[in-house]
């Protein structure tokens, strides 16, 4: 698993634990997990929810079976609570961003949300969006964070959905009831047998079950995302997600279409620098789907960082075959071209993984005809 720019969905049992306002019990760890990703110059929008949840000791309220009004003044000044406990864990601006279903359907409106999380990702800023729901009515909402999060993955071209909730995974049955569950760690297709596995909400807070997020994962998967759902209340997942490997379920996205992100690094990526491979490396990009590693890597040009795309050239031919997202530097390539994964560590001191270029990363580009030199025409001189 590796991924670029992804949505992290948090839910109410992680943002306010203990149902009487938010804490940082859990949020302190996703904050410096978001954190790290951002220091790795992966791009994070978060999905939160926990309005309710933190406004709920706000408002007087009679039953614990809370009416809409009750539950759209709690949200409303439950928000502001949530904002200031995720900002207190960073240094770097958070934005607010308050969206309604009608948002996401109106085309001026959706292409407005897209802009605006744009230019705050290239400001380092973390976008936090929410239901704004205050102003929602049954109509006009998305009515559950799971299926926003998927809306806001398409929203911004994210290649990959986190949705963080107190729960492992899909297992093969409710693991609160059978101890004999087992959790299903790759789910290719979402079926109605999965639906069928997907147990109720057990937080009145909350809006979503597991229902909401195979609904998620099936909205978000359709779109090329990448959809896991993790356990947030284990610092354990966070370290397996930083190692790239799937902590919790993971819903493959349609291999038919391309990606947001392959569409993304295609069409909207500049190339900050040229990585030039040799015959075996074209060969195992343009025909085994292979990923680049160190060895094929006959020279490098131009000077880039970790995580900026760059242009894969054919020695032979000196076109452009593919871009990809480096996880190397110029420098740190120069060093590492032509040797072999294993001498990575000790050439560099430190290593971030076999591959320079990850598949997932890395897409082929159309294959122009190489330019003949023109063909010298006899000239016809008239007598
Ligand atoms: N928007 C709701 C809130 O902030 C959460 C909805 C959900 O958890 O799905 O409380």
């Amino acid at each position: 698993m590796n991924f670029n720019r992804a949505v992290l969905k948090v839910g109410s049992a992680l943002v306010a634990p203990t149902k009487t306002g938010c804490s940082g019990q859990y949020s302190l760890a996703i904050a410096q997990f978001i954190t790290k990703c951002q220091q790795q110059g992966k791009e994070i929008i978060l999905v939160s929810s926990g309005g309710i949840a933190a406004g709920r000791t706000l408002i007087h309220h009679g039953s614990p079976k809370l009416s809409i009004p009750m539950k759209k003044a709690m949200a409303s000044v439950g928000q502001m609570q949530m904002m200031a406990n995720w900002q207190r864990f960073f240094d770097t601006p958070c934005s607010q961003i308050l969206i309604t279903q009608d948002d996401l359907e109106d085309r001026e409106r959706f292409i407005s949300i897209k802009e605006t999380i744009q230019i705050q990702l290239e400001n380092g800023i973390l976008p936090i969006v929410n239901e704004n729901d205050t102003v929602t009515t049954e109509d006009l909402k998305v009515g559950d964070n799971d299926n926003l999060a998927a809306l806001v993955a398409q929203v911004c071209e994210a290649d990959s959905l986190f949705i963080l909730s107190d729960i492992d995974g899909v297992f093969t049955k409710d693991p609160n009831v059978h101890d004999d569950a087992i959790l299903i760690p790759k789910i290719d297709e979402i079926t109605d047998e999965i639906y069928a596995m997907a147990g109720t909400s057990r937080n009145h807070l909350a809006t979503g079950g597991m229902k909401t997020k195979i609904e998620a994962a099936e909205k978000a998967t359709e779109h090329g995302i990448n959809t896991y759902i993790v356990n947030g209340t284990k610092s354990e997942v966070f370290a397996s997600l930083i190692r790239k490997i799937n902590p919790g379920t993971q819903f493959s996205a349609d291999k038919n279409i391309i990606s947001a992100k392959k569409h993304w690094l295609k069409h909207t990526v500049k190339s900050q620098g040229r990585v030039t491979l040799d015959k075996g490396a074209v060969n195992a990009v343009l025909k085994k789907g292979a990923s680049l590693l160190p060895v094929g890597i006959k020279s490098v040009a131009k000077k880039f960082d970790v995580g900026d795309c760059v242009d894969l050239i054919d020695h032979q031919t000196k076109t452009i075959i593919a871009k990809g997202i480096t996880q190397y530097s110029h420098n740190e390539l120069k060093r590492i071209k032509g040797k072999h994964s294993d001498d990575i560590e000790n050439t560099l001191g430190h290593e971030e993984g076999d591959v320079v270029i990850h598949r997932d990363d890395m897409v082929i580009l159309d294959q122009k005809p190489e330019v003949k030199p023109a063909q010298i025409v006899p000239k016809i001189v008239e007598s």
